[in-house]
């Protein structure tokens, strides 16, 4: 339930920290039926949960893995409250890339929403060297040619700013791709001759990053937002 590990409960009874149904717990052995019985930890309820979906605002600088020998993971930056669960991120952002990432333990969940035939729409933010322009959006909505001979689906360019001429100009643009090769839009920006500097998710299906979130923070996902997700 999320509220420390056997012997951690143990020691608990034995301060007489947890009731069941009103009544102080002597037993460590008591059998509970997690979905009828009232259960609390030093007055504080808890609930029986198997299943727990984070929105993170993933900061650069950590990866997208469980574990890592040299790296914090996305992992590392949650409370302990959530150790007991086994928390994977769904998918990879690049360690230099930030935004929105689903974090989670329900692996059918993370497995429909990574499926290729599904092809869950994901949009990013990015500031791209040079001029970005209707060329390149033609480019994407055809299709671009990696360096190892892949063709890219239809992905969807909006230019927000094009650079001016000056001596590095800069566009600001939001990129919606169908697919998650590795490096997809650093990727496909190269394939057009441009570089990718910066770059943030800002929305996965129907999950989009919410702004009260700055970079680090996470929240548990809304009824609403996980009955999209569904
Ligand atoms: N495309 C990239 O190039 N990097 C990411 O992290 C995500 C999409």
């Amino acid at each position: 339930m999320g509220c420390g590990t056997r012997s951690e409960l143990k020691k608990l009874v034995k301060q007489g920290a947890i009731e069941v149904n009103g009544t102080r717990v002597k037993d460590s052995g008591l059998q509970v039926d997690p979905g009828a019985d009232r259960i609390t930890v030093n007055g504080d309820e808890v609930r029986y949960r198997e299943f727990v979906y984070l929105l993170l605002n993933k900061p650069q600088g950590v990866v997208s893995a469980t574990e890592d020998n040299r790296d914090r993971t996305v992992i590392d930056l949650l409370g302990e409250e959530y150790a007991p669960f086994e928390i994977f991120p769904v998918g990879r952002l690049d360690k230099d890339t930030e935004g929105l990432l689903l974090l989670t333990n329900d692996g059918k969940l993370a497995h429909n929403l990574l499926s290729p035939r599904k092809h869950v729409p994901k949009t990013y933010f990015a500031h791209v060297e040079g001029m970005v322009g209707e060329s390149d959006r033609q480019a994407f909505a055809a299709g671009v040619e990696f360096d190892d001979g892949y063709t890219t689906l239809p992905a969807e360019l909006r230019i927000l700013s094009a650079g001016t001429a000056g001596e590095t100009p800069m566009s600001h643009i939001e990129l919606t791709i169908h697919e998650g090769k590795f490096h997809q839009v650093k990727r496909m920006f190269q394939a057009v001759g441009k570089r990718v500097v910066y770059l943030k998710r800002i929305a996965m299906g129907p999950l989009v990053l919410d702004p009260r979130l700055g970079l680090g923070e996470y929240r548990e996902l809304s009824e609403a937002e996980l009955s999209l997700l569904k």
